[in-house]
C-alpha cells in the first residue's frame, strides 16, 4: 500500500458535492389509462374482465390499468400465434422475415428516448441505464438476429434448420424490454411465432412495443402480448398449443415449469438466478477493479441475475480495497430514476424490497458487518441504500442466497485454488468475474469457474453475438449468439 493509497483510504468520503437536478422529461411518453391484450394484431378486452394497477416504484404513483389475462385469453393468443405461424410467418421467404426484424430494430432506435423514459418510470431503473444500456442493446438484438434470419442454413451447415412453431415466452421485471428482445428476436428470426407474458410489475414497455410491431407492419398474430401475474404465465406453460417455453426468472418457478411440462414434448430453456463470484487478485489494478465491483452489484439496483454479488478478495489487499470501495459507495447517487445524475434507482416492488430487507437482516443476525453510506432515501416509493457486508461467513444466507438487490457480500481467499473452490461453492453458475493483470491467470481461472459467462477485468458486459446462460440451478439453454438460435430451431 503506497502512502497515497493510505491517505486516500483514510480520507473522509467526498461530501459537499451537489448536482443540479437533471430530470428527463416525462412528456415524451403517453400512457393509456387502460390496456387490453395484444392478440392477433388487435387490442382485446380480457375475457377474464380482470384488471390490476401498474405503478411507478419510485413514487407509488399509479400509471395504468393492466389486463389480467385468464385461461381463455391465453388460448386466444396461442390460437392467433398458431394461425400466423401457419398462414404467414413460417412459410415466408426468410429474407422478408429479416426485413421485419430490421424494421423493428430501427424503430426501437428511433423511439429509444420514449422507451427509455417509460422503462425507468415503470421499473425504477436509472434513466442513464435504460437510455445507454437497455435500449441500445434491445435494438442491437433485433439487428443481430435480423442478420441471421436468411442465413440459417449457413449458420448450421448440413443440418437443415426449420422453425418449431409457437413459442411461449415468460420474462422478469429487471430488464423488461431487453428480455423481450432477447426472446422475441431469435424466435422470429428462426420462423416461429410468439406469445409473450411480461412481468406483472413492468408491462408498459412490452405494451408500447406492440405499437412498434404495428408500425413495422408485422403480420397480425406473429407476436402476441398477454399481461397478468404468475397465473397467466402458468396458463401459457400449460397450453397444449405451445411448442416451446422460454423462461427467465426465479429458480423456484423455473423448477415448477420443468415439472409441469415434463413428458409433454415441449421444448424448454430456463434462465434462472445467480450468485456470481467476482474475484479480485492482489495484482489487479485496484481503481479499475473498484469501478468493476460497483458496476457488478449496484447496476440496476442489483436486480441482475448475473450480478457480482459475492466479492472474493485476495487477503493481502482486503483493507485498501474495502476502504476504497466504501469511499466510492458514498459517491453513488440514489434517487429519482428519471434524473440523469442518478446511479441507483428504486427497488422494483414492495415484495422485492421486503425480500432484500429480510435477507439483509439475516446477514446482520448471522454476524456479518454491515456498511451503508450516508444517503437520504426518498419518502415515497421503494428504496434500499447500497450495502456492503464484510466478515461474511461462507455458509451464511447472504453468501449463498440470491438477494437481487444492491447488497454485496465480501469474502476472502489466499490462493487461486481457494478462490476457485469458493467461487464454485454455490448452487448457481451463471457468471463470474476475474480481476488480475496476469493473462495466464485469467485463462486458468476461466477454465475452472463453473459459470456460463466469465468476465475478465470487466463485468456486466453484454453483446448480442455472445451467448449467455447458466450451469446448475442457473438453468440451461443459451440466449444470444448462434447458440441463442438453436433452441428455436428443429433440425432434420
Ligand atoms: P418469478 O416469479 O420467477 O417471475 C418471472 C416471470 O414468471 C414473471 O413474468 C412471473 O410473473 C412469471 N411467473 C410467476 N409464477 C409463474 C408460474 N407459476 N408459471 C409461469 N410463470 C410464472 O420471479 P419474481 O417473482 O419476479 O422474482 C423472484 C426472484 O426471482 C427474484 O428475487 C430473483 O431472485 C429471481 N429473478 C431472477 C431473474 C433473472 O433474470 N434470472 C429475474 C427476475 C427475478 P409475475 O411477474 O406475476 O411474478
Ligand atoms: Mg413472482
Amino acid at each position: 500500500m503506497t502512502e497515497l493509497d493510505r491517505r486516500q483510504a483514510s480520507a473522509p468520503a467526498p461530501s459537499g458535492w451537489t448536482y443540479a437536478p437533471a430530470p428527463e422529461s416525462r412528456e415524451v411518453v403517453s400512457i393509456e389509462e387502460r390496456y387490453g391484450l395484444y392478440v392477433g394484431g388487435e387490442w382485446l378486452e380480457p375475457r377474464s374482465q380482470e384488471w390490476y394497477e401498474t405503478i411507478s416504484p419510485a413514487s407509488e404513483e399509479p400509471l395504468a390499468q393492466i389486463a389480467q389475462a385468464g385461461a381463455e385469453d391465453v388460448a386466444l393468443a396461442v390460437d392467433a400465434a398458431r394461425g400466423a405461424y401457419e398462414n404467414a410467418w413460417s412459410g415466408m421467404p426468410s429474407a422478408r422475415r429479416a426485413k421485419y426484424l430490421f424494421r423493428i430494430a430501427r424503430i426501437l432506435q428511433e423511439r429509444s428516448r420514449e422507451f427509455a423514459v417509460l422503462e425507468s418510470l415503470n421499473g425504477g431503473k436509472p434513466i442513464r441505464e435504460s437510455r445507454d444500456i437497455d435500449l441500445p442493446l434491445a435494438a442491437a438484438h433485433f439487428f443481430y438476429y435480423a442478420g441471421w434470419a436468411d442465413k440459417l442454413e449457413y449458420a448450421f451447415p448440413n443440418r437443415r434448420p426449420g422453425p418449431i412453431g409457437v413459442a411461449g415466452q415468460i420474462i422478469p421485471w429487471n430488464f423488461p424490454l431487453l428480455m423481450l428482445a432477447w426472446k422475441v428476436a431469435p424466435a422470429l428470426a428462426a420462423g416461429n411465432t410468439v406469445v409473450l407474458k411480461p412481468a406483472e410489475t413492468t408491462p408498459l414497455t412490452a405494451l408500447l412495443f406492440c405499437d412498434v410491431l404495428r408500425q413495422a407492419g408485422l403480420p397480425p398474430g406473429v407476436v402476441n402480448i398477454v399481461t397478468g401475474d404468475g397465473r397467466t404465465g402458468a396458463e401459457l406453460v400449460k397450453h397444449p398449443g405451445v411448442d416451446k417455453i422460454a423462461f427467465t426468472g426465479s429458480t423456484e418457478v423455473g423448477k415448477a415449469i420443468q415439472r409441469e411440462i415434463a413428458g409433454t414434448g415441449k421444448r424448454l430453456t430456463l434462465e434462472l438466478g445467480g450468485k456470481a463470484a467476482n474475484v479480485v487478485f492482489d495484482d489487479a489494478a485496484l481503481d479499475g477493479a473498484i469501478e468493476g465491483i460497483i458496476n457488478a452489484i449496484y447496476f440496476n439496483q442489483g436486480h441482475v441475475c448475473c450480478a457480482g454479488s459475492r466479492l472474493l478478495v485476495q487477503e493481502s489487499i482486503v483493507e485498501p480495497l474495502v476502504s476504497k470501495l466504501k469511499r466510492r459507495l458514498a459517491t453513488l447517487r440514489v434517487g429519482d430514476p428519471l434524473d440523469k445524475n442518478t446511479d441507483v434507482g428504486a427497488i422494483n416492488s414492495r415484495g422485492q424490497l421486503d425480500q432484500i430487507t429480510e435477507l439483509v437482516e439475516s446477514g446482520v443476525a448471522e454476524g456479518a458487518e454491515l456498511y451503508q453510506p450516508p444517503c437520504r432515501l426518498p419518502e415515497r416509493g421503494y428504496w434500499f441504500a447500497p450495502t456492503v457486508f464484510t466478515n461474511v461467513a461462507q455458509s451464511s444466507r447472504i453468501a449463498t442466497e440470491e438477494i437481487f438487490g444492491p447488497v454485496l457480500s465480501v469474502l476472502t481467499f489466499r490462493t487461486p485454488e481457494e478462490a476457485v473452490e469458493k467461487a464454485n461453492n454455490t448452487a448457481y453458475g451463471l457468471s463470474a468475474g476475474v480481476w488480475t493483470e496476469k493473462g495466464s491467470r485469467i485463462l486458468w481461472m476461466a477454465q475452472r469457474l463453473r459459470a456460463g459467462v466469465v468476465w475478465a477485468n470487466t463485468f456486466n458486459r453484454f453483446d448480442p453475438a455472445s451467448p449467455f446462460g447458466g450451469y446448475k440451478e442457473s438453468g440451461f439453454g443459451r440466449e444470444g449468439g448462434l447458440h441463442g438460435l438453436e433452441p428455436y430451431l428443429e433440425f432434420e
